[in-house]
C-alpha cells in the first residue's frame, strides 16, 4: 500500500515536473512572441475635435467632394469593397465605435485613393485595375484606414484653424467645439482642401506603418504593399495622383515598410494574397465604360 503510495507520489511528482516544464516552455514561447512583435506604436496627434466630430466633419466634406466625384454605383463591387474594408478595419488600432466605415469606388482610372475623417474611404477604379491581387488592394485600403484612425484629417483642420483664427474664437471653439462654426470660419473649400490635398510626409509614413500592421493582423502578406508601390512606380507615369505624390522616395518607403514587417516578426503564417472575388470584381470594373479619359 505504502509502496503503491510512494509510486503514486513519484508519478505525481513526475507529472508536476512535466507540468512545470510545460509552464516554462509556454512562458518562453510567450516571451519570444512578445519579443517578435515589437511593432511601432503610433497614436493620433493633437486635435481640437472629438471622434464624433470626425464623423460630422467627414460627412460634411463628403457632401462637397461627391458633387465632383463620379461615384461608381455597382452593387456587387460596392458590396465587395465594403466586405473587404470592414474586415481590415476590424484589425485597426485606435478604431472608434463612432466611425462609420463606408467604402466607395470612384469611376476614375487614375491610381488614387483617399480617406475622409470618421471612416469614409474612396478608392479609384484605377487601383483595382492596377492591383495584381487582393492583398495589394487591401494594402491601399489599410493605408487609408491608417489616416482615419490616426485622425490626420481633423488634426490638419485643427492646425489650419489655430493658425488662422484669433485667440478669442479658439477659446469659443474649444468651449463649444462646433464643426459647423469651424468650417464656416475656415471656409468649407479651404477645410476640404486641407483634408484632401496633402498630408505631411510624416503622416504618410505613419499611414503606411499602420497599414502594414493592419495587413499583417488581417492575415495578408504585408509585402503586398511594397509590391503595389513597385507596380505603381513602373506603370503610373502621370496616372498616379495624391496617393503617391507626397510620399518619401519609393526606396525609402519600401525600406521602412520592410523594417516594420520585421518588427512584426515577419509575415503571418499562411499569409493570404488573393481571392477569386477580387478577380471577378476587377474584371467587372475593367469592362465598364470610362467616365474620365486616361
Ligand atoms: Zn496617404
Amino acid at each position: 500500500m505504502s509502496h503503491s503510495c510512494r509510486l503514486e507520489q513519484s508519478v505525481y511528482n513526475g507529472m508536476l515536473h512535466k507540468l512545470s516544464a510545460y509552464t516554462t516552455a509556454f512562458a518562453l514561447i510567450a516571451a519570444l512572441t512578445a519579443y517578435a512583435d515589437s511593432r511601432t506604436q503610433l497614436k493620433p496627434g493633437w486635435n481640437l475635435f472629438s471622434t464624433e466630430q470626425d464623423v460630422e466633419m467627414g460627412l460634411e466634406v463628403a457632401k462637397q467632394a461627391e458633387i465632383k466625384l463620379p461615384i461608381l454605383n455597382d452593387p456587387s463591387a460596392t458590396a465587395y469593397i465594403n466586405r473587404l474594408g470592414k474586415q481590415l478595419v476590424a484589425r485597426a488600432p485606435h478604431n472608434d465605435p463612432h466611425y462609420v466605415w463606408q467604402f466607395k469606388i470612384v469611376n476614375d482610372r487614375n491610381i488614387n485613393a483617399f480617406a475622409l475623417p470618421g471612416g469614409l474611404i474612396y478608392i479609384n477604379r484605377g487601383v483595382f485595375e492596377s492591383a495584381e491581387n487582393e492583398a495589394q488592394l487591401a494594402g491601399v485600403i489599410a493605408h487609408e484606414t491608417g489616416h482615419v484612425v490616426l485622425r490626420h484629417g481633423t488634426s490638419q483642420v485643427s492646425k489650419a484653424y489655430i493658425a488662422q483664427a484669433p485667440l478669442s474664437i479658439i477659446g469659443g471653439v474649444l468651449g463649444s467645439n462646433s464643426v459647423g462654426s469651424v468650417l464656416a470660419q475656415l471656409g468649407i473649400q479651404f477645410a476640404t482642401n486641407s483634408i484632401l490635398l496633402k498630408y505631411s510626409r510624416d503622416a504618410e509614413q505613419q499611414a503606411d506603418i499602420v497599414g502594414v500592421q493592419i495587413l499583417h493582423d488581417s492575415g495578408y502578406h504585408p509585402l503586398a504593399m511594397v509590391q503595389f508601390f513597385e507596380t505603381i512606380q513602373a506603370q503610373s507615369k502621370g496616372r498616379a495622383s495624391e496617393f503617391f505624390s507626397d510620399h518619401p522616395n519609393p526606396e525609402n518607403r519600401i525600406n521602412y515598410v520592410q523594417a516594420e514587417i520585421e518588427k512584426l516578426g515577419g509575415p503571418p503564417p499562411n499569409a493570404r494574397a488573393d481571392s477569386p472575388d477580387f478577380h471577378e470584381i476587377k474584371n467587372r470594373l475593367m469592362s465598364l465604360a470610362d467616365t474620365r479619359p486616361r
